[in-house]
């Protein structure tokens, strides 16, 4: 169309003149009280059919990341966390009560659906509600919907005896002895750079990287990995920045993809760190410097270097080892095929789980020799 034609050519230029690349705009804070409005929505749930707790998989059912059902009341009780409980509908089946754990935006939907429409029923947490924001009961269509907002990031686990349906949350650390972060850069409307000819976009080369990771880091019981999106949409800087900190994470990293205007045989990988993190022996430099050295030999592009990042939102405020990857130039010949077929995309995603399972290990190990 001559519309989005002209569209892109301004677009394009818009890119030439400002360039994505390594210092995103996007990753300043300022865009951010706009589009956290608009992700209200953004959702991030319905990735994996089991959880693990205690170091065992439990069985459950409707499951997203960081919850579980737990069939034996007397298990679930032994589970660490905070509670409150639901009083439900007479006659719900437990299969039909679904969880959806929104946790980029610390929202808990429980719906449950109504044989018979009362418009006298409503679902409310009761107990001592710790970090409980607000909550809020409505009737959609023959269900009852009840959302309850957190103060923080949590882990659920959930139990229904004699009619009633208990929850018991606590941070993620509580759960998991394992835990990542993974921000995949851009998304929905914000589709980050783009390739001379339009065709390519940075969204779609981190959305084919993040199908990959989210099935890696779903299909092991190892690491507990927490994504601020595993889905085509976008996530206010904020939210993406106070993730990792908000479930206290052992690492964290940023996926993006660079570009030149100028040049397009320029390509490469370079990675992102805080100058400004100064602890030892664990930081951000020697996070990127081991990002930077595995994914530069496992994924065979060529070696910018690491580079000090501390303006950027993402890095300034993790209290974990973070950087920020930029996978390649999305405009330089060099590394397009890399970055846009799916067996690159797939290399690059196995390579990301790796240097991140090493980064945990040594950590780790660091923790056992320490105690
Ligand atoms: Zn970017």
């Amino acid at each position: 169309m001559r519309g989005l034609n002209l569209c892109l050519i301004i677009i394009c230029m818009l890119f030439v003149f400002s360039g994505c690349g390594a210092k995103d705009s996007d990753l300043q804070m300022k865009d951010d009280k706009a589009s956290e409005d608009a992700s209200e929505d953004a959702g991030v749930y319905n990735l994996v059919d089991y959880s693990v707790v205690d170091g065992t998989v439990t069985t459950v059912s409707k499951a997203t990341p960081g919850q579980s059902y737990i069939e034996d009341y007397k298990t679930f009780k032994k589970c660490e966390g905070y509670m409150f409980t639901v009083d439900l509908p007479e006659n719900v089946s437990q299969d039909a009560i679904e969880y959806k754990d929104d946790y980029a935006t610390k929202k808990l939907v429980i719906t449950c659906p109504l044989e018979t429409f009362d418009s006298n029923l409503m679902l409310e947490p009761k107990g001592i509600l710790n970090y409980v924001s607000k909550f809020k009961c409505k009737q959609v269509d023959n269900s009852l919907k009840l959302t309850v907002t957190f103060a923080k990031t949590f882990c659920f686990h959930y139990c229904i005896k004699d009619n009633v349906l208990y929850v018991k949350y606590g941070s993620a650390s509580k759960y998991y002895d394992r835990i990542v972060c993974i921000d995949f850069g851009h998304g929905g409307e914000d589709i980050g750079a783009m390739t001379y000819d339009g065709v390519y976009v940075e969204k779609n080369v981190v959305n084919g990287v993040m199908k990959h990771l989210v099935k890696e880091y779903t299909e092991q019981q190892q690491t507990f990995a927490f994504f601020t999106r595993t889905k085509d949409n976008n996530m206010s800087l904020r939210r993406r920045a106070n993730l990792a900190n908000d479930v206290g994470a052992d690492v964290s990293i940023s996926l993006h993809c660079n570009f030149y205007a100028y040049d397009w045989s320029v390509g490469g990988v370079e990675t992102m760190y805080n100058l400004n993190d100064t602890n030892t022996p664990f930081n951000s430099e020697w996070l990127a410097t081991k990002v930077q050295e595995k994914y530069c030999a496992a994924v065979n592009l060529s070696d910018r270097g690491i580079l000090d990042g501390s303006d950027l939102a993402f890095l300034r405020g993790a209290k974990m080892p973070a950087c920020l990857l930029e996978m390649g130039f999305i405009s330089g010949w060099s590394d397009q095929e890399t970055l846009f077929g799916d067996e690159g995309q797939l290399k690059i995603a196995t390579t990301v789980k790796d240097v991140l399972e090493e980064a945990v290990d040594e950590i780790k190990r660091e923790g056992d020799s320490n105690e």
